[in-house]
């Protein structure tokens, strides 16, 4: 397993081996040495990045949370059987190449979006090496062994009477991780030499025995000399790759699709939440159910906008973007919109609100125009795009908003749902890392807290908030979960008592 060049597998499991011979991936696990050349359409190569994003960005998330390793591992796990599945090759009933290949592309992908700056590349490689950790730590132990033998390490393996020779040496370099109920000999174990620069790591926290330029590693450090070549090697792609992406920047379809996945990256979201059920528990919505639902389920940036609306009688034009098309998909019709916004710009006259704004609410529903479906702004367009003005009340309150306003518009907007000033430090942490949808998501747990949602459970499985519909979805459905259940208890206690 360990001798750089060896090639071999498990002796008598053939099956293995011509399986591997048919799969045009034989390794789930990938060093992504080569890029793929295969055709692929502008959808893939961006629904690829997209997903791959998702779970990058649940990994910042947890970086930023300060999660321990198994949390994060485990909410990683979870994000990758819904986006980007990798069984291991023993799955024969799972598409296992076409997996690989979604792997290997959307790798390839997010390398050309986030080699453009220094920040972008070491926040994706602090990620991709989280990823690569999660995958080398659940795989399965013969394929990864497998996987290993495929590569050349170059890590030399040490005689036994090297490691006798140096035995006391070694003792004292394990005492500083070896459990002292231990009592394996050590001159049992075995040790690979590599060049120390190769385990950084394991050298700063004298984890290893040096001699000669060489680090004398023991079996159980190996994966560190994996992941430490894993991430040497994709630095030094990312940096070859930023020199030759000059050449990519006339082409016109794909520059927009990297922008737009390094912007989301910066801002610390990924992905797009798409509203499969519109009004999140099944009810009709009408104009005057609005400010009730405001108060229990709307996200800050449409909270801030009603309160805006409510005070002012009036939005400007992002603002009433934001906020209609927000409404829309949360259920509202368009009768009901209109009367929304009638009810709301109460200082206008009939006449000038039917000239100057119906049309546009009609619009925005696909009645007018061009008659598109215009879809609700994700966190991440309203992170990024149609950055607002002094005067304007659209955006994200946790970008838009100075730390000062944004403190105490939380405790006013959020303290009836259980919020309190002894929150704030830890939301503004995540503000002041630029995580604005980690501030947005711990805002979601501490004011669900009473429907059961736990510090770091998000809006589900650790997910954290990417979309103000998800918000409100959300938190209506949990709403509608205790309801039932209270009437489920109810309807019990009657029957008790009938009977
Ligand atoms: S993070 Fe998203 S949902 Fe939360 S306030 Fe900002 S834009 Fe709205």
């Amino acid at each position: 397993m360990f001798s750089s060049r060896t090639r071999s597998t498990r002796r008598g499991n053939t099956s293995q081996v011509e399986r591997h011979s048919i799969l045009k991936y034989p390794h789930r696990l990938n060093f992504y040495d080569r890029p793929p050349i295969d055709d692929i359409t502008i959808e893939e190569f961006e629904t690829c990045a997209l997903d791959r994003l998702r779970v990058l960005a649940e990994i910042e998330s947890s970086f930023v949370r300060n999660r321990p390793w198994d949390e994060l591992k485990s909410i990683a796990l979870e994000q990758c059987k819904t986006y980007l599945p990798l069984n291991a090759s023993s799955a024969t009933a799972q598409p296992i190449d076409a997996e690989r290949k979604k792997d290997h592309i959307g790798h390839f992908v997010l390398r050309l979006a986030f080699c453009r700056s220094e920040e972008l590349r070491r926040r994706f490689v602090k990620a991709e090496m989280a990823l690569f950790r999660v995958r080398y730590d659940s795989d399965d132990a013969i394929e990864r062994e497998e996987f290993l033998n495929s590569r050349d390490f170059d890590w030399v393996p040490v005689p036994d009477d090297e490691v006798k020779m140096y035995n006391a040496e070694l003792i004292a370099a394990a005492s500083s991780y070896r459990d002292p109920r231990d009592r394996t000999p050590l001159d049992t174990q075995k040790y690979y030499k590599v060049k120390w620069t190769r385990v950084p790591d394991l050298v700063e926290k004298r984890r290893v025995f040096l001699k000669a330029g060489m680090a004398y590693v023991p079996m159980r450090e190996q994966s560190s000399i994996v992941f430490q070549e894993f991430q040497t090697n994709l630095e030094k792609a990312l940096e070859m790759t930023a020199k030759a992406l000059p050449r990519l920047d006339e082409d016109t379809r794909i520059v927009p699709i990297l922008d737009n996945l390094s912007q989301g990256f910066l801002a610390g979201v990924s992905s797009e939440w798409t509203a499969s059920s519109s009004s999140g528990n099944g009810d009709e919505l009408t104009a005057d159910m609005i400010d009730d639902l405001s108060k229990k389920h709307f996200p800050m940036c449409m909270r801030n906008l009603h309160e805006c609306l409510k005070r002012d009688h009036h939005l400007k034009h992002f603002g009433r973007l934001q906020y209609g098309l927000f409404l829309k998909v949360l259920g509202l019709s368009i009768e009901e919109a209109i009367a929304f916004w009638r009810k709301s710009f109460s200082n206008i006259p009939d006449d000038k609100f039917n000239k100057e704004y119906r049309y546009n609410i009609r619009h925005s529903y696909g009645l007018e125009g061009k008659r598109a479906n215009y879809a609700a702004k994700s966190c991440q367009q309203i992170l990024c795009n149609d950055q607002p003005g002094s005067q304007d009340s659209h955006g994200c309150p946790y970008r838009h908003f100075s730390a000062d306003n944004l403190q105490t518009a939380l405790l006013s907007l959020y303290s009836s749902q259980g919020l309190t000033a002894g929150d704030l430090p830890e939301i503004m942490s995540a503000v002041k890392q630029n995580h604005f949808h980690v501030a947005c998501t711990r805002v979601y747990e501490i004011t669900h807290a009473n429907y059961g949602v736990k510090k770091g459970e998000g809006v589900g499985g650790g997910e954290s908030i990417t979309h103000p519909n998800q918000y409100a979805a959300k938190s209506r459905e949990l709403e509608k979960a205790k309801v039932d259940a209270i009437k489920t208890e109810m309807k019990g206690d009657v029957d008790v008592i009938m009977s």
